[in-house]
């Protein structure tokens, strides 16, 4: 599973603790770069968010979850299921 966020949060290394990636409308903590991880999208992916509830997920298709803030529901991106299929490399 990965996460990806179309905020920016690049932008946001300098207005917080460095790692800490921050929603983008309200400042709730959603990432911290020790989840981050190099992905083929051109988003920031991530592999954990930083509390249960810093995000929240809407089922939007059969293989995505569109992922929201966890507190004013700011759009982030969403979150991808790979299949099961052996194969574990994009
Ligand atoms: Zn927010």
């Amino acid at each position: 599973m990965s996460f990806c966020n179309f905020f920016g949060g690049e932008v946001y290394k300098d207005h917080f603790k460095p790692g800490m990636y921050v929603c983008s409308q309200c400042n709730h903590p959603l990432f911290s770069s020790r989840s981050k991880f190099a992905h083929s999208s051109p988003w920031p992916a991530f592999t954990d968010t930083i509390r249960e509830d810093s995000v929240t997920k809407m089922m939007e298709s059969l293989t995505a979850f569109k992922v929201l803030c966890g507190k004013c529901g700011n759009g982030l991106g969403h979150e991808f299921f790979v299949p099961n299929k052996g194969k574990d490399k994009q």
